[in-house]
């Protein structure tokens, strides 16, 4: 076999945290000790190498979800041979070390596909935790979609090092909030200013970080006054890993000792099976522990091996196949996210399910049903690029020259074609008008909006016909304000930017025809054109229906249809384009309060023409007028997107919450118990959650939680309709 690592020294794992828990830092440290950075910049800095997009270093957070190689040889693998961590002579066959494929995973929630997509293609996760604050509502929220994609994780505590620090407090809030299923593998040497290393309790070791920035790992013996507590929860860990095992708890009952070696094996199945959650500890700032979660990445976190087969659909019989994480295999990869690149362009990342791909060769893209030229492969590290003649299964890395595939599209073998489960994404549900500063910002704008989209498919550009302002929508503010902030900078376009708004959208509810002659004469050529429509609300498509098959006088697009009913020619053909660009023309410009009208079918039924004064100009202006006219008498109404919502609160704070979401039009769906908490989810109109953030907080002294996402565009009420036609009078 060619490949340089064998599978199960592969990992690929996300580091999961809600902002400011540390998460950069940490990353910072994991570049730094693996090697890979020699020059580490602290966030406050603003010199992180893993944040290189210019304005995630001024705001701090991480938005996008590059992949990075690093690689890992486990502290204890360097241990002297009668050392008590090397009882498992574990370290000697992974003295070459362990590939590290770190995916970066957003904290904020605005930007919760790039986390779904990051937590669908990596295999583990650490999730960091501010030592201080301990779980905190977004911890809360990225907690339950790593649950959703049954990602195996491990938990970090990080800031021991700050006032106010508590590990018992932290690790009683992930108890409580997040699982039982948690269990302290490490307590913290120290507090506060006090933090000067990290006890292990499964070794029960001790170490001390020393050298430039901690990169010498020092093992040292508990100190007295830890002692008993240390002992006190060795055998709490001991024994929530022996309950793992039949064998290891009835040699445990017996009074043997149970080895470190045993241990570990066991607590890595559990870990991977989700069964047991291990928690470390330490500082990322103050360069304690890193290394130790490193070995933890190595030792409780799974290989591609280790997870279950990737399923996907085959697309000529439509039967659930599987491929297993195997070079022979044949090819099946994911396109997770695309990027430009300031030097080599556009870079697609995808993660290989099974089997290998060859720079230069061909690649067939199943959902687009196209074959694309693989240009270079790169694997992406720290501060430098690596490219690579071939990539295996289970790896992470990014595609130069590909023209076609977006995101989440399925990668693989032409012969044996599968299509990966999608990443499901939201609909763009909030909007705002830029304008652009000047001529020449006009052009740029449109390029940088054009790549942007391209890389982001949540986010949406479409322009106002009447006021020709352009509109981008996305998934929530900060999504909309990060875009244009990158094409500013990124692109050096100037331009205005309008307040944030709900995208609304309108349809038509019933069928309803119209006639209009666009005539024009006054001296030299005249103008004619003369359409009757008939408009009524678009059916879905049949289940399975083939849209390439359509009869074909039909165009057909997601929510839009339009057909063609001239007989005998009293339209000419070379007019018929021109009728349906006005057709859509009318459409986008909205027939109650300017918001584009879908699910509409549209039949062109009759009409005339003149010989010598007609033109494409004049059918496309009787053609969006008809449309509009149409649709006016076809019960328009105003849908607006309303959102999923699930909030998470004490039972005490349980009827004020209820009350206050059927106040913002919502509707009560269910009830139910977690832990002692209780969760509420309803279905609220997203013009009604905005500021509810602080609302909720103040309303259950900061211990309510929520989360939102997209359900449906529904009608809205005659009168907020009302509102909303006035507000854009
Ligand atoms: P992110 O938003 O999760 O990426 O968090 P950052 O890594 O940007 O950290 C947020 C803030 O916490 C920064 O000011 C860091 O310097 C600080 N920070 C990170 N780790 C530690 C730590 O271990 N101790 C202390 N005292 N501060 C830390």
């Amino acid at each position: 076999m060619d490949r340089d690592y064998p599978l199960d020294r592969v990992r690929n794992i996300g580091i999961i945290a809600h902002i400011d828990a540390g998460k950069t830092t940490v990353s910072e440290r994991i570049l730094y000790y693996t090697g890979v950075s020699h020059k580490i910049g602290e966030v406050h800095e603003g010199e992180a190498t893993m944040d290189w997009m210019e304005q995630e270093r001024e705001r701090g957070i991480t938005i996008t979800a590059a992949a990075t190689t690093a690689f890992w040889v486990p502290t204890y693998a360097h241990a002297d041979k009668d050392s008590p961590l090397n009882s498992d002579s574990q370290g000697e066959s992974l003295g070459s070390g362990v590939r590290i494929n770190i995916i970066d995973t957003p904290g904020h929630v605005d930007f919760t596909v790039e986390v779904e997509r990051s937590l669908k293609v990596l295999d583990g996760g650490v999730v960091v935790f501010d030592g201080v604050a301990g779980v905190e509502p977004q911890s809360e929220t990225v907690w339950r979609q790593a649950d959703k994609y049954q990602v195996p994780r491990i938990c970090f505590v990080n800031k021991m090092d700050r006032l106010g620090a508590s590990f018992e407090f932290c690790y009683k809030t992930i108890l409580e909030r997040l699982t039982k299923k948690a269990v302290r593998l490490q307590i913290p040497m120290g507090e506060e200013s006090a933090h000067v290393g990290v006890i292990d309790l499964l070794t029960m070791t001790g170490y001390h970080f020393e050298g430039e920035l901690g990169k010498e790992v020092k093992l040292v013996p508990i100190p007295e006054e830890f002692k008993v507590v240390a002992e006190k929860y060795h055998h709490e860990l001991v024994e929530k890993i022996v309950g793992e095992d039949d064998a290891a708890m009835n040699e445990y009952l017996e009074g043997k000792i149970v080895s470190v070696a045993q241990l570990k094996a066991i607590l890595r199945r559990a870990t991977i099976s989700g069964s047991i959650i291990p928690v470390f500890c330490g500082s990322a700032l103050r360069n304690k522990g890193v290394q130790l979660v490193l070995d933890g990445v190595v030792d409780y976190l799974p290989s591609p091996l280790d997870i279950p087969p990737v399923a996907g659909i085959d697309p000529t019989t439509g039967e659930t196949i599987t491929r297993p994480p195997s070079d022979e295999a044949s090819f099946a990869a994911l396109a997770f996210k695309l990027q430009t690149d300031p030097y080599v362009g556009q870079l697609t990342y995808f993660r290989v399910y099974s089997g290998t791909l060859e720079a230069g060769s061909y690649v067939y893209n199943a959902t687009k049903n196209e074959r694309e030229r693989v240009g270079r492969i790169l694997r992406m590290h720290a501060n430098q690029r690596e490219e690579v003649k071939k990539v295996y299964a289970g790896e992470i890395a990014a595609l130069v020259g590909l023209k076609n595939t977006t995101t989440s599209d399925t990668l693989c073998d032409e012969k044996q074609p599968i299509i990966l489960e999608r990443i499901h994404f939201p609909e763009p549900v909030v909007s705002l008008r830029i304008e652009p500063k000047t001529k020449a910002d006009q052009e740029k704008m449109g390029l940088a909006l054009k790549k942007l989209s391209d890389e982001d498919p949540t986010f949406r550009i479409k322009s106002d016909p009447e006021t020709a302002e352009t509109i981008i929508s996305g998934m929530g503010e900060l999504h909309l304000e990060i875009i244009v902030d990158r094409m500013k900078r990124e692109f050096g376009v100037g331009a205005n930017v309008g307040q944030p708004q709900v995208a609304y959208r309108e349809t038509i509810t019933k069928e309803a025809e119209a006639e209009h002659k666009y005539i024009k004469q006054s001296g030299g050529k005249g103008q004619y054109g003369h359409v009757k429509l008939r408009v009524k609300p678009l059916e879905p498509l049949a289940e399975g229906a083939d849209k390439k098959k359509l009869p074909k006088n039909v165009t057909r697009e997601a929510d839009f249809e339009f057909i063609n009913s001239i007989k005998g020619g009293v339209i000419p053909q070379e007019y018929i384009p021109a009728v349906e660009k006005g057709v859509r023309e009318g459409l986008d410009r909205g027939i109650l309060a300017g918001y584009q009208v879908v699910n509409v079918s549209c039949e062109l039924v009759h009409g005339s023409y003149h010989e010598v004064d007609s033109s494409e100009l004049a059918f496309k202006l009787a053609g969006s007028m008809a449309l509009q006219d149409a649709a006016k008498h076809a019960g328009p109404v105003i849908l607006e997107p309303v959102m999923k919502v699930e909030v998470v609160v004490p039972e005490k704070w349980m009827g004020d919450i209820t009350g206050n979401l059927s106040g913002r039009r919502g509707q009560i769906e269910n009830m139910e118990d977690r832990g002692h908490l209780k969760v509420v989810r309803a279905k609220v109109p997203l013009a009604e959650m905005f500021g509810y953030v602080t609302q909720l907080r103040s309303m259950t002294e900061g211990r309510g939680t929520f989360t939102m996402e997209f359900d449906s565009y529904l009608a809205v009420p005659q009168t907020v309709a009302q509102k909303i036609i006035e507000a854009r009078q």
